[in-house]
């Protein structure tokens, strides 16, 4: 992916060197395969959680024989990969302020927080093992940068613009938060069964994927970010973090009603589509019969 000396974004916030506020992180790396096991595991199957709130609460059993204060950290002195998400962060803001420009409005750049271990947010503590979140009530996107580890590790989903797919995901739920799709889909979630809320969800988790897909489009054509293989790595990341999938490879059964964000063919589906298009309008997923 080309980036170099691409515009960099003021919206990004540093608490690296915090201590995520008190709240006890959760262990990652894992030095033993229990720890990675369950990790992995939780990581997997929150990735891109659009409801923090839910999956804290799905945290907080799990965190008494695990958990550890986030190590002391200092960002290293070439922090590429804070430059890196502060760059994609600006391109998202290039891309959604052009659309929403195009259609009369404009866009309201969201905050994005790099942080180690735990950090509170208005949607409750966020955790590392979440995976990168977005929370509607500060309308900030929030990443621990040892994700891109796990993703590339553990998950096997290498590349830059795998990255930014990780980023322009989190930004696609706040442009649904901007466009009041999130509350809505939240209310209807409320009065649904479980199968129905998690159905809703994954229409809501594929339309994300599909706006960065559309980001993909627009900051391709206006700055030709794109190398042979980028595509295919973002592709291969979002077939990567399909539920079914990643019920595969935790060694569970595959069960599509508890799925929450689509299946590894649905998410590269509509991520292309939006890639192809460039036009939000093709990432009506409300609309569609069949996902
Ligand atoms: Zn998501």
């Amino acid at each position: 992916m080309r980036w170099d000396g691409n515009r960099e974004s003021d919206n990004v916030e540093d608490r690296r060197d915090e201590n995520g506020g008190g709240g006890s992180g959760f262990s990652l790396g894992g030095g033993t395969i229990g720890i990675g096991t369950i990790a992995v595991g939780l990581v997997a199957w929150l990735v891109f959680g659009a409801n923090p709130l839910q999956v804290i609460s799905a945290l907080s059993g799990h965190q008494s024989a695990q958990t550890q204060q986030p190590p002391a950290h200092k960002p290293p002195a070439d922090d590429r990969e804070a430059k890196f998400v502060r760059v994609v962060l600006a391109d998202t803001e290039d891309v959604w302020g052009g659309v929403f420009r195009q259609r009369g409005g404009q866009y309201q750049a969201p905050k994005l927080v790099l942080f180690n271990g735990a950090t509170p947010t208005a949607c409750g503590q966020g955790q590392s093992a979440m995976g990168p979140f977005y929370c509607p009530a500060d309308r900030k996107v929030y990443i621990d940068l040892a994700f891109y580890r796990t993703l590339q590790d553990q998950l096997g989903a290498p590349g830059e613009f795998a990255q930014a797919y990780v980023i322009a995901h989190e930004v696609g739920h706040h442009v649904q938060n901007l466009l009041g799709i999130s509350s809505k889909v939240d209310a209807e979630r409320q009065r649904s069964s479980e199968a129905r809320a998690n159905a809703l969800s994954v229409r809501l988790e594929l339309q994300a994927d599909c706006f960065a897909g559309v980001w993909g489009n627009h900051a391709d054509k206006a700055r030709h970010i794109l190398e042979s293989g980028d595509l295919e790595s973002a592709l291969n990341a979002a077939s990567k973090i399909g539920d079914d999938t990643l019920q595969r490879s935790a060694g569970r059964a595959v069960v599509p009603d508890s799925f929450t964000h689509g299946s590894s063919e649905q998410r590269v589906r509509w991520f292309k589509r939006g890639f192809d298009s460039g036009e939000i309008d093709q990432c009506n997923t409300f609309a569609e019969r069949r996902l």
